[in-house]
């Protein structure tokens, strides 16, 4: 199931919008220097806000393949990744941690990875990326469980309000053996501290 939404907004009308932005900061839309930045920003836009036009359900869902003989825990850490608050637009940057124990299924890393970026390239707020990539884990793969950790600077709060210059949050999810059981979190864990 894809969620991307048909916008009726023409691209020349998101230029625009961008210029009126231009306009009420206190800059000269027409200045040589960023006569073409509407553009820019509308193109920057397409990149960071990629992902409402990827189904991550179906990127997973359609890729795994079965294994018999690996059933041990598969770990991904330090996936960087770029998203954008949906409370200010503000970007906020980070990295992902994420395993899996397999039970039938196992997935490709590039994959895994392009999951990630479906959730990061939209608006976003961090513990809720950090159980949507989880849920979509677990729903497509079906495997023992799954952990996900985010740990992210954002620019909302390191740049403006409360300007905490190196305040990092961090959130997990921990879904079936590794909400469950201790040993297997703790295997997760170091791996994760490992690399720090
Ligand atoms: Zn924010």
């Amino acid at each position: 199931m894809s969620d991307k939404k048909k916008s009726g907004v023409s691209r020349a009308d998101a230029e625009a919008a961008v210029r009126t932005l231009l306009d009420w900061i206190g800059e000269d839309p027409d200045r040589a220097g960023i006569k073409r930045t509407p553009t820019r920003v509308i193109e920057s836009f397409g990149d960071w806000f990629a992902g409402y036009a990827m189904d991550p359900y179906e990127l997973l869902g359609n890729s795994f393949h079965s294994v018999n003989e690996y059933d041990r825990i598969v770990t991904l850490v330090g996936i960087d990744f770029a998203s954008h608050c949906e409370h200010h637009m503000a970007p906020f940057l980070g990295r992902i941690h994420l395993a899996y124990l397999p039970n039938k299924r196992l997935a490709g890393i590039s994959k895994l990875v392009r999951v990630v970026e479906a959730y990061t390239k939209r608006l976003q707020v961090q513990e809720r990326l950090t159980a949507e990539i989880a849920k979509c884990i677990n729903d497509t793969l079906e495997p023992r469980g799954v952990a996900v950790i985010v740990e992210a600077q954002h620019q909302c709060m390191t740049t403006r309000g409360v300007n905490k210059t190196n305040i990092k949050m961090v959130t997990d999810e921990m879904l079936g053996a590794f909400r469950d059981d201790d040993r297997i979190r703790a295997e997760f864990m170091h791996a994760v501290g490992q690399v720090g």
